[in-house]
C-alpha cells in the first residue's frame, strides 16, 4: 500500500485551510478537515489515514459500513471518527446510530426522534448536526428556515441526542464567492439560535471548491473530497 499516495493533496489542502483561516483572524486548528470518501476505494481510505487524516465522510449507510469495517481491520487502534454527511432514510437510522460519530444532516422532528430513540437503546449519545435549506433549489434536503427553530428546539429536548451545530450545502456556483451568502446566512442563524440560548459551535460548511470562503464566514468543519482524492468514478 502506497502511503504516500494523496499525502501531497493532503499537505496541500491542509495548507489551504491555514492561510484562509488565519487570514479570517482564526487558527488553523479551529477548522477540522473530514474528508469525503464516498465513491473511493476503501484502499484508498486507508492510505489517507497513513497520511495523517483520521475524520472521513460518506453520504451512503452501506459504502460506510463497508469503508470502517475495512478500515478497523487495517488500522484496528487508529481513532477514526467518522462522520455521515449524506440524506437519511428511516430504515438506515439504526445503523447510522451504531457506525457514525456525527450526523450532518438531521432536517425534520420525525428523524430527530428516530434517532433518538436508536441512540437510547444502545445507550449512545448521538451527536448531530441540523441541516438546513437555504436556497429555493428543489432537489436540496434540509430543513426549511421557517421550521428551523421548531426543529431546534425539539431536538434540543431530546435526551439521546446532543445538536452540535448547523450543516447547510449551497447551490452551485463556478465562482465560490457566490455560495459566500449562505455560509453567511448559516452563521447568522447560528448566531441568532445562540442569543436564544442554544449554543451550537460547529458550522459544517464548504467543499472542495469553496471551502476557503466558508471558512472566511465562520466554517468549522469542512467536508473535502475531490480535492484529496481527485475526481470521483463514475457509478456503475
Ligand atoms: C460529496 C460531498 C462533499 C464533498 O464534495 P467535493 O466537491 O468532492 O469536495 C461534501 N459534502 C457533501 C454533503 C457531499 O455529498
Amino acid at each position: 500500500m502506497n502511503g504516500q499516495r494523496f499525502f501531497d493533496n493532503i499537505k496541500d489542502v491542509y495548507r489551504r485551510i491555514a492561510h484562509a483561516a488565519m487570514r479570517a483572524g482564526r487558527g488553523p486548528e479551529d477548522v477540522r478537515l473530514v474528508a469525503v470518501t464516498k465513491g473511493v476505494r476503501p484502499e484508498y481510505v486507508v492510505s489517507a489515514i497513513y497520511s495523517g487524516l483520521r475524520e472521513f465522510g460518506e453520504n451512503r449507510i452501506q459504502e460506510g459500513e463497508k469503508k470502517i469495517g475495512h478500515c478497523a481491520e487495517q488500522v484496528g487502534d487508529a481513532r477514526l471518527i467518522w462522520h455521515f454527511i449524506g440524506a437519511l432514510q428511516k430504515n438506515k437510522v439504526k445503523k447510522a446510530v451504531q457506525l457514525f460519530d456525527l450526523i450532518h444532516s438531521v432536517d425534520s422532528v420525525e428523524l430527530a426522534e428516530l434517532i433518538d430513540l436508536h441512540a437510547g437503546a444502545i445507550g449512545k449519545k448521538q451527536n448531530v448536526l441540523l441541516e438546513v435549506k437555504l436556497s429555493e433549489e428543489e432537489t436540496k434536503h434540509g430543513v426549511e428556515r421557517k421550521a428551523f427553530e421548531g426543529l431546534l428546539r425539539r431536538s434540543a429536548g431530546l435526551s439521546n441526542i446532543k445538536v452540535k451545530g448547523l450543516m447547510t450545502i449551497p447551490p452551485y456556483f463556478e465562482d465560490p464567492e457566490g455560495a459566500r451568502p449562505y455560509f453567511r446566512d448559516l452563521r447568522l442563524l447560528r448566531d441568532e439560535a445562540d442569543s436564544k440560548g442554544f449554543s451550537l459551535p460547529e458550522l459544517s460548511m464548504g467543499m472542495s471548491g469553496d471551502f476557503e470562503v466558508a471558512i472566511a464566514e465562520g466554517a468549522t468543519i469542512v467536508r473535502v473530497g475531490t480535492a484529496i482524492f481527485g475526481p470521483r468514478e463514475a457509478k456503475a
